[in-house]
């Protein structure tokens, strides 16, 4: 097991140091320490938390590309921390004897990550209709919508849901049989199970096991396509927890109308719960996300870079948190606050376009600012100057009119004022254009110097 581990390794790395920089490589990549195999995953030593949360949420789509890249049976890494090492190789010993699922099953060890919660999963427009449906599924399990299908796009938030959903039910009873499992791994241990089939006994501890918890979630179903034997292992099992109500959540990366690989009796099942979709979060939402993260990281990263940040990258959840720790890595390493614009476009340069001209807020209240000849920490903060108070009233009214953003974002913007004053500042702007020549000359003036930003 050990030198199948390390032999894996060498190969995973060889993959990785292709794909990401060199520095990346040398602080996240080159520690990692390759512990064993088990049931189809490589499990790997991290030496720091930093280094395994890191690697967790913003490589593993590196990891799955790598594990794509080499010809070995694994499917996943799992990250541990040198502290662990000895209760996991326990656990592990554990589950190679023959027992069945319980709610000390070693499944039931490590199960969900207990940093993806209701209470930091941030919900918006975006999100909420599958957040509600979530908590309702997590108190009541297999009572009120049976499936639960969860799709989206990458990096949306379906993973972080089922584990919210999983730990809010081991919160509520922690003798909960839960069976959280990638379908990849489905697939992989159904095969397995006719592989090593000797007298039908890893089959019918592979059904049994499936078959007897209280709730199965499996993420990105997508993966059963074109699997026709997995396909009806699945319908059956499915049909054998749907019939003792048993809760089944499952998440897609679309609709289950458009898994066309699908066979009709596996599709017409997932449809009968409810569907609902997450899709890329709004503005606000993605600052929120930002600083929620921000929050859990333990860094005080300045509003205007979170605006910055979450206006620069707008489909992808893991994408935004990926910048947002790269920019507070880059802050720590250079011994900085993160409060300069300067700064984020030096950490994001490689990842984001930092000269394009999308119009942002930072880019009208720089305008603004330029032209008035007062600083960004003035307008921002609390100054209370004539000159400053105007600037800032037009610099909300110009924010409101070209970029058509909520008041009360625009007030976060300004340190958290309310929607009121904001509003305010808008009318008394749009009042002075129309009624004071000297006003609306200024206003064009700042609207060419933002043209030309
Ligand atoms: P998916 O499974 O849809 O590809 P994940 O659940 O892995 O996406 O989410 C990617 C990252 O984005 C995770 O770190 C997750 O915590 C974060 N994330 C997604 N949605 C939210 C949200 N609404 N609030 C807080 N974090 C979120
Ligand atoms: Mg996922």
């Amino acid at each position: 097991m050990i030198n199948e581990s390390k032999k894996i390794w060498n190969a995973l790395l060889g993959e990785i140091q292709n794909k990401v920089s060199t520095v990346a490589f040398d602080i996240w990549f080159s520690r990692l320490e390759p512990l064993t195999v088990s049931f189809n995953k490589l499990v790997l030593i991290a030496p720091l938390k930093d280094t395994k949360s890191t690697l967790e949420h913003e490589y593993r789509d590196t990891f799955l590309w790598a594990i794509g890249q080499i010809n070995t049976n694994i499917t996943d890494v799992i990250l541990i921390l040198p502290e662990d090492k000895s209760a996991y190789l326990d656990s592990v010993q554990k589950e190679s004897e023959p027992v069945s699922v319980s709610a000390d099953d070693n499944r039931n060890a490590f199960p969900f990550d207990p940093k993806f919660t209701f209470d930091n999963f941030v919900v918006g427009s975006s999100n909420q209709i599958a957040y509600a449906a979530a908590k309702a599924v997590a108190g009541n399990p297999g009572e009120h919508f049976n499936p639960l299908f969860i799709y989206g796009g990458v990096g949306l938030g379906k993973t972080h849901m089922m584990h919210a959903i999983g730990n809010e039910i081991l919160k509520n009873n922690p003798k909960s049989k839960i069976l959280y499992v990638t379908t990849e791994q489905f697939v992989n241990e159904f095969i397995d199970s006719i592989l090593n089939n000797k007298n039908n006994e890893q089959n019918r501890r592979f059904r049994e096991h499936y078959r007897s918890v209280d709730v199965l979630m499996m993420d990105d179903v997508q993966f059963i396509a074109n699997k026709t034997t997995s396909q009806e292992e699945l319908f059956h099992t499915f049909n054998n927890l749907y019939q003792s109500k048993k809760q089944i959540v499952l998440s897609s990366d679309r609709h289950p109308k458009e898994l066309t690989f699908l066979e009709d009796r596996l599709q017409s099942r997932f449809q009968c719960g409810l569907t609902c979709d997450i899709t890329p979060p709004d503005l606000e939402t993605r600052i929120a996300i930002l600083q929620q993260k921000a929050l859990e990281k333990k860094f005080n990263v300045s509003n205007h870079v979170l605006y910055f940040i979450a206006e620069k990258i707008d489909s992808n959840i893991r994408e935004l948190e990926g910048a947002l720790s790269k920019v507070i890595f880059y802050c720590s390493l250079m011994g900085k606050e993160a409060d300069s614009l300067e700064l984020v476009k030096q950490a994001l340069k490689d990842d984001i376009d930092v000269s394009n001209h999308i119009l942002s807020i930072d880019t009208i209240v720089d305008a603004v600012c330029d032209y008035y000849s007062i600083s960004k920490k003035d307008i921002i903060g609390k100054g209370r100057t004539k000159q400053v108070a105007l600037a800032r009233q037009i610099a909300v009214y110009l924010i409101f009119d070209m970029l058509a953003l909520p008041l009360a974002t625009i007030g976060n913007y300004f340190g958290g004022k309310d929607h009121t004053t904001i509003m305010y500042a808008k009318n008394k702007i749009i009042e002075m254009e129309k009624e004071e020549p000297v006003i609306a000359a200024q206003l064009k003036d700042i609207r060419n110097l933002i043209n030309k930003k």
